[in-house]
């Protein structure tokens, strides 16, 4: 059988350590995981369960990319995220056998169009114009699970070098292991995906030749440079 096209390559990403490369099948990221981000996005993390939104595995970018300032916005911001790389498949699992799943973690950036974002929120649409276009989710090399778990530890990031966001890990409403069961209650996880965490207070807008850098204690630090800006439909 043929098909009647070729689609490409699976996006892969970076392994500390290891000529070998990590393919990605899905990215699911979770919302609100620390009480200060959620309260400066203006919700009460008191009253909210977890909820989880999605990316194309194309909207990776490699560490040290330059990446379009996207057409559409006048709000983009950065969201500097842990990223849990899943190794083995699972469906249901309870949170003691959750961090069994893990292959690695990774310095993440959920990048949003924050304008269209929250008008979908307003009018309770789905984000996926927001949140899931190109170069949306840039990602630094996974660090094996060999190489321990990551439960605290600070997250940081700056722009230009100034510090923007200053959380820990620690502070996910969410742990690693609480978030892999709760998502593998509605999906079956497999290997290749990627779980982005959410993000700590401190969420803000970049522009055109901005550079990001976001840290987390452990892990390979991540750098994306804002490039031009995109065309809007004219
Ligand atoms: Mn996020």
């Amino acid at each position: 059988m043929s098909h009647v096209f070729t689609l490409p390559e699976r996006p892969a990403a970076a392994i500390a350590g290891s000529a070998e490369t990590f393919p990605v099948g899905r990215i699911i990221c979770i919302g609100r995981n620390y009480e200060a981000h959620a309260r400066e996005m203006g919700t009460d993390p008191a009253r909210e369960a977890p909820f989880f939104f999605t990316k194309w595995a194309d909207a990776l970018a490699p560490n040290g990319a330059t990446i379009p300032y996207p057409s559409e916005t006048a709000n983009y911001h950065f969201e500097a995220e842990l990223v849990i790389a899943i190794g083995k498949e699972g469906a249901k699992v309870n949170e003691a056998d959750a961090l069994g799943l893990v292959f690695g973690y990774a310095v993440g950036l959920d990048m949003t169009r924050r304008d269209v974002q929250l008008e979908a929120r307003e009018k309770g649409r789905p984000w996926d114009t927001g949140k899931n276009f190109a170069f949306s989710a840039p990602m630094a090399a996974i660090r094996p699970v060999a190489e321990g778990h990551i439960a605290s530890g600070p997250i940081q990031l700056r722009v230009n070098g100034d510090l923007k966001q200053d959380g820990d890990i620690r502070d996910l409403i969410w742990d690693c292991a609480e978030t892999i069961a709760y998502v593998s209650r509605f999906e079956r996880l497999l290997p290749g995906d990627l779980i982005f965490t959410g993000t700590p207070a401190g969420v803000g807008a970049v522009v055109p030749g901005d550079v990001i850098e976001v840290t987390i204690a452990g892990l390979e630090p991540l750098t994306v440079t804002i490039g031009e800006r995109e065309a809007d439909f004219a």
